[in-house]
């Protein structure tokens, strides 16, 4: 089924993202992570593309897997990195003859130890083109990438938000945010990107932090700030990795609970292929239903309305 389609249900999204591991005990890990979130019956799945292309067999088999197998709806990551449009194109292809409904179309990142992002010869230089190549002959759900922290390469906020649009209008049928830590980036993106013009469904990515290290490297290399007292709370628990899951688990679970009530259209998890973390926020979001206690339900989902405007339903 299409994405689009489900985000035009009742009720907010919920989603989790994988990526292809590498080794079989990675493997092994991916399939208990996924046994263990399926009862909680997510919107979708999503797939990454591995730097490089490096994961496109894995890709579109777990993809694949993950339909036929876990009877979950699943959407496969796509980058233009290191591939002329001739291989999208084939690509593309098989994720047809797969029976994939939904792609998120990306730029993808310069491979690891380079800076700066070079087009391959023949190939495409933004997401904007994949997006485009994929409009005009698949039918696909698109899917994209936005980044209310601004992404790291771009010249400023203001042209990020003009290449964004430009891409949402070339195809785009929803957005996925980068992960944020601090909601007032996420609201005061989608004011702008509304007030911009951009009017499909931005869904924001939230990343439970397991792990001090980890998150610190994550965040630094998409450019998401960690405020100073989230920052101190972490390091506060130290060496303490159970008190850490614990702090990040509340966190991400009030983080959610803020978003869903002012009217986010769901929530993407980056879930690092673990189970617990998401397992426990999801669960607790279930049970409470803060998309119910919205104030004003639906000003950040509906195109025509910013946050803060009640909706006709309020
Ligand atoms: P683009 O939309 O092409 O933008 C890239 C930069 O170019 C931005 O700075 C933009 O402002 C600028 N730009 C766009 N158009 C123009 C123009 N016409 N002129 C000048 N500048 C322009 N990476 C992977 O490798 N695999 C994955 O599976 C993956 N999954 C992701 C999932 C999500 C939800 C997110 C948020 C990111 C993901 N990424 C993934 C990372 C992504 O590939 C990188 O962040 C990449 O650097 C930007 O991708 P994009 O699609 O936003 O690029």
């Amino acid at each position: 089924m299409r994405i689009d389609a489900i985000l035009s249900g009742e009720g907010p999204v919920f989603s989790f993202e994988f990526f292809p591991p590498k080794t079989p005990e990675g493997e092994r890990n991916l399939y208990a992570a996924l046994g263990e979130l399926q009862a909680l019956e997510p919107s979708f799945v999503s797939v990454t593309y591995g730097a490089g292309g490096s994961t496109r067999e894995k890709t579109i088999e777990i993809v694949k897997r993950i339909r036929d197998e876990y009877g979950l709806e699943a959407m496969a990551h796509f980058t233009c990195v290191g591939a002329t449009v001739e291989q999208l194109r084939a690509t593309l292809d098989e994720m047809r003859a797969a029976g994939i409904d939904n792609v998120l179309a990306l730029r993808g990142d310069p491979p690891a130890g380079e800076e700066e992002w070079i087009k391959t010869d023949g190939g495409l230089e933004f997401s904007r083109e994949l997006v485009q190549l994929i409009s005009e002959g698949y039918p696909f759900a698109i899917g994209a990438a936005c980044f209310p922290e601004t992404h790291i390469h771009a010249e400023s906020p203001e042209a990020d938000l003009e290449h964004l649009l430009a891409k949402v209008e070339a195809g785009v049928d929803f957005l996925i945010t980068q992960l944020f830590f601090d909601n007032a980036s996420y609201f005061d993106f989608v004011a702008r990107a509304r007030s911009a013009g951009v009017k499909v469904p931005i869904i924001p990515g939230i990343m439970p932090i397991t792990r001090v290290g980890q998150v610190e490297r994550m965040a630094q290399m998409c450019g998401a700030a960690i405020p100073a007292e989230l920052r101190r709370e972490l390091h506060a628990r130290g060496e303490d990795a159970e008190a850490v899951l614990d702090f990040g688990v509340a966190y991400a679970t009030l983080q959610c609970a803020e978003l869903l009530a002012a009217g986010a259209p769901g929530i993407h998890f980056y879930t690092l292929n673990r189970s617990p973390a998401t397992r426990a926020i999801l669960s607790a979001l279930k049970l409470v239903r803060p998309w119910e206690k919205a104030v004003y339900a639906g000003s950040i989902s509906s195109p025509s309305a910013t946050r803060g405007e009640p909706s006709a339903a309020s």
